[in-house]
This record gives structure tokens, sequence and C-alpha cells, in this order.
């Protein structure tokens, strides 16, 4: 017998709680990354001290399989695209190719201001030299997850990529097959076998396999992973950038009577498909919609493959069905909740989205599901988690471009601005910041 689900109700109608309230009132779940730590520091410094061989010590633990290199061969590489499921090949393409395009248009340019006749400031972009991607392979496989991360940095114009993914027991010690291909056909040739903790660390300090080839260390990590690898990432991050660390995944759908119920039920239903923490929330003006929705969970639910997960997170305290008066109410909430992930199936849907502050990304209308945004719709599917939209923004070129700022003053325009500069050094106590200006002019000292 398939499970039940009561999405639980939250009453906004006729009272607007206040943000603390509705912060509480649509609660998150996470996991306590910090109760892990204590676990995840040891490997961290093995790691740093012993290199490869700890690392392949510990997949020999946690992985149950001892590769016999951690640089995975090119030829394996090669071979895992020539034995890629012709459809999966045919979608990942799509992915790529709509994921580029999108990507591409977002380069920033470089910016020169002209402060003062002889006084430039230039803002330049810089790629990251070299980006560690960590693909995750412990309960599932996610070549979209290379996608995702790969394409963005490669836009980016970072030069060098390298992917990190757990030895499975079952493929010799080499990461997943599909992981191998999807790395083969974004063109990255330099994948390495080592999963969790581990990971993070070799990809921070570097080592050398047992057949000499050297992991050169990274710049930045990114990519997801279970709690172990956030851990490392937390404990690494004053050495190398990271991404942010992603809590479990979140839909909040606004809605009014005119969305259909089947379509948004399916939604609430596909994001609980990933997680029992995942959050699915709907926010509608709609009683009838609410009741409707109910019914197609339950219908839904019944046919579908992990209903032991999906009823999980639906029943959990994260999940819900929140009723507001007015469309406007709804926006209020759905800014307070910052979703991951936020679809509007409204009348006037481009309208009411417009309107949206926070949200990890906006999927506008009854045909623009989050699952065509998970794989093709050509927008990044990293994105903040637990409220962070708010102050956040998703996985994109930006992330893996510096700005400098590139300053040029001529003689002139340095004299001329040496009195200000003479006058805050010394209101600040640095009397040698105003010296080194005067000395560039000797017999001119700002009085
Ligand atoms: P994983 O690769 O993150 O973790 C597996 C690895 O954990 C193994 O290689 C093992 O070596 C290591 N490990 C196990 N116990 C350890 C310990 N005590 N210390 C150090 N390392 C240890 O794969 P997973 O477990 O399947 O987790 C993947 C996570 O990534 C899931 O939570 C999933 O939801 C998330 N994810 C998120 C997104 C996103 O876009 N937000 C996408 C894909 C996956």
């Amino acid at each position: 017998m398939s499970p039940r689900v009561d999405l639980r109700r939250v009453d906004l109608r006729g009272r607007m709680p206040s943000t603390v309230e509705l912060r509480a009132a649509l609660p998150r779940g996470g996991v306590d990354v910090d109760a892990v730590l204590h676990q995840v520091r040891p490997v961290v410094d093995d790691v740093r001290a012993r290199g490869v061989t700890a690392a392949l010590e510990l997949s020999e633990k946690f992985d149950r399989v001892r590769p016999e290199q951690v640089r995975v061969p090119g030829a394996e590489v090669r071979r895992a695209l020539d034995d890629l499921d012709p459809a999966v090949r045919a979608a990942l393409e799509v992915a790529i190719e709509r994921a580029r395009r999108v990507h591409a248009d977002q380069r920033r340019t470089d910016a020169t201001t002209r402060v003062v006749p002889g006084g430039t400031v230039t803002e330049r972009w810089v790629p990251i030299e070299r980006v560690g991607l960590y693909v995750p392979g412990g309960n599932a496989v996610y070549p979209s997850s290379v996608v995702m991360n790969v394409v963005p940095a490669q836009e980016a114009g970072v030069a060098s990529l390298v992917v990190a993914s757990p030895p499975q027991a079952d493929f010799g010690g080499l990461p997943h097959p599909t992981i191998l291909a999807a790395a083969a056909l974004l063109g990255v040739e330099e994948v390495w076998a080592v999963g969790g903790a581990q990971a993070v660390a070799l990809l921070t300090h570097g080592g050398t396999d047992t057949t000499g080839e050297e992991l050169v260390p990274v710049d930045m990590i990114t990519g997801p992973g279970n709690i172990y690898v956030t851990a490392a990432k937390r404990l690494c991050r004053s050495l190398v950038g990271i991404d942010a660390e992603a809590g479990p995944t979140e839909i909040a759908i606004l809605a009014d009577e005119t969305a259909d119920a089947a379509h948004v039920a399916a939604d609430l239903i596909s994001q609980a498909e990933h997680d029992v923490l995942a959050a699915s929330v709907l926010v509608t003006t709609s009683a009838d919609l609410a009741d409707a929705v109910d019914k197609q969970v339950n219908e839904q639910l019944a046919a579908t493959k992990h209903q032991e997960r999906i009823a999980t997170a639906l029943g959990g305290e994260q999940s819900g069905i929140v009723l507001v008066s007015t469309l406007d109410e709804g926006i209020a909430v759905v800014d307070a909740y910052a979703a991951e992930h936020l679809e509007i199936q409204t009348r006037d849907a481009a309208a009411v989205a417009g309107k949206v502050r926070n949200a990890g990304a906006i999927f506008v209308g009854a045909y623009s599901p989050v699952s065509l945004g998970d794989y093709c719709a050509g927008s990044n599917h990293v994105l903040p988690t637990a409220g962070s939209a708010r102050h956040s923004a998703g996985l994109s070129v930006q992330t893996f471009l510096k700005g400098m700022h590139v300053v040029e003053y001529s003689a002139e325009a340095l004299a001329e601005v040496a009195p200000h500069v003479v006058a805050l050094a010394s209101a600040e106590d640095l009397p040698a910041h105003g010296q080194a200006v005067e000395r560039r002019f000797p017999g001119k000292a700002a009085e």
C-alpha cells in the first residue's frame, strides 16, 4: 500500500505575520555539518601529510575499493563516452549546448573609469586559474552536476579544470562511467578517482599519484556532496575558494486559482524525490487549489517510484501549503522564504515574477517546471538554499571570475589629489602613508 501524505496547512489569510514569524512558520530541514568536523579533520590532516597514500587508504575504508592509480587514465574517460547510452548522450549534448549559450552571454566586460584627466581605474575580470569540481558518487550519479559546474567555469575562461569523484567498487575503482562520459563530452581530461573529505583535501593540497603523475593543488573547489564533503570544504576554505554550502533542496510554488493542480502536485513531488529533507511549499490564494493539490499529490504518489522518500519529505514540517489572501501577500511570503527554486503559476505570471526579490531561480508560467531547469533550460541548477537567496546567487560565470582593480595615475593626477591623501592618512595616524605620496613631489609638500 502506498503511503498517504497530509501536507500541513499554514493559514495566513487575514493576518500577515512578521518576517520572524514567517520564517518560523516555514522551517527548513538541514544537516549539522559542525557535528562531523571532528571526524573529518583527521582525514584532511592525513591527506595533507601523506597525500595520495592516505587518500588510497581512505578510499579502501569508505568506498571499499582501492584503485590502482588515482588519476583516471585518459583512455578510460574516452571509453566511457564511447559506451554511453546514445539517448543519454543526446540529452547531455542538448543540456551542454543550451547551458553554454546562456552562460556565454553572462560574461562581464572590463570597465575603465576615467576618474580625473590622467587618472583611471579599470575593473579587470580574471578567471580563476585552476578549479576542482567534486562530483558525488555515493548513492546516486549526477552527470547533470558535471554540466552545471563545468560549463560556467569554461565560459569564464578557467584554464585548468579537474574532476574528482569517488572510486566505485562495481567499476574496478573508476568513478561511475556516466560521470566519466560527461567529463569527456565537456572536454575535461583530468579526472581523479577519489571521493568524500579525502577528495576535497587532495584537491586542496595536491599530491603525487602511484604513477608519478602530479595533482596540482586547485584554487577553488565547487560541486555538491554529502555532509563529509561539505565539512571538508568548510575546513579547507581558508586555503581554497569554495562555492556555497548546499543545504537540502527546496521548491516554492506561488499559485492562484488559474493553476493546474496536477502540474503543481507533480512539481511538489518531483522536488521531494531528491531527499527526505527536501522542502516542497505551495503558497496560494485559492483554498480550492490547495484541496485539489492535496488530492493530486496522493493520487500521483501512488504511481511514483520513490514513494517513501517523497512521502517523508512532503509530510515533514519543512513542506506544506500556505494560504494567503492576496497575491501581494503571497509575494511577501515567498520573498521571506527565499526558495532555491520558485515557480510562478498565476495569471500574468511574468508580471508577478517581476515583483519577486528573493529566489535562487524563478520558473515562470505553466510550462517552465523546475525539472526543465534541472537539466535542459540552459539555466544553472546550482542554486542558493536555506534562505541564502536573500543575499546570494546561484553558480554562474561570475563565480569563476575575480574582479581586479587596476589603478593608473599620472604625476599631475596624483599631485592634484595628494593633499586629500595626506589629510586622510594623518586622520588615521598613518603618516608614512602621506609621506609615500609627498616624497614623489620634493619641495611641494602638502601643507
Ligand atoms: P558523495 O560523493 O558526496 O559522498 C560519498 C563519499 O563520502 C564516498 O566517496 C566516501 O568516501 C565518503 N565518506 C563516507 N563516509 C565518510 C567519512 N566518515 N569521512 C569522510 N568521507 C566519507 O555522495 P553522496 O553520499 O551520494 O552524497 C551526495 C550529496 O550531494 C547528496 O546529499 C545529494 O543530495 C547532493 N547533491 C546536491 C546537488 C545540488 O545541486 N544541490 C546535486 C547533486 C547531489
